[in-house]
């Protein structure tokens, strides 16, 4: 009986909040509940505001991708290659590095003049694309 009373006395003057220790352990048990049910409630949201955010990500990576690669040739020449290509059976044209898909090819020699003219737009959409990557965990 002694023993008891003293563990008692000493949990109680562990805590040390003027509550009881049977009080104490019924607040413990409310905020855990209380966490858990944050926890389930919060991830739930987090799951679905990804899956929102995967989805505009996605499209933004799709608008900021030039969907053709330049590459230096040496001598302030270049090499400017549309990035589309047809999978087999389809009439479909899909870009390698961003996956838009397209009916056609794309009017390749306009593309082709545009990006020749706008090298510099060109170096900033792919800095612009790999941060979006980055951002969206692939990279
Ligand atoms: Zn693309």
């Amino acid at each position: 009986m002694t023993t008891q009373t003293t563990l008692f006395a000493s949990i109680n003057g562990v805590f040390n909040t003027g509550l009881s220790f049977w009080e104490l352990i019924g607040l413990i048990g409310a905020t855990v509940l209380a966490i858990v049910t944050i926890k389930v409630v919060i991830s739930f949201d987090i799951n679905k505001f990804l899956d929102r955010k995967d989805k505009r990500l996605d499209s933004k990576i799709k608008n900021i991708c030039p969907h053709v690669e330049i590459t230096h040739a040496g001598d302030k020449q270049f090499s400017i290659q549309s990035l589309f290509e047809s999978p087999p059976g389809t009439h479909l044209w899909q870009c390698r590095r961003c996956g838009l898909i397209r009916n056609n090819g794309g009017d390749y020699e306009k593309e082709y003049v545009y990006w020749g003219e706008h090298i510099d737009e060109y170096l900033n959409r792919m800095k612009e694309f790999e941060k979006l990557l980055k951002k969206g965990g692939a990279l």
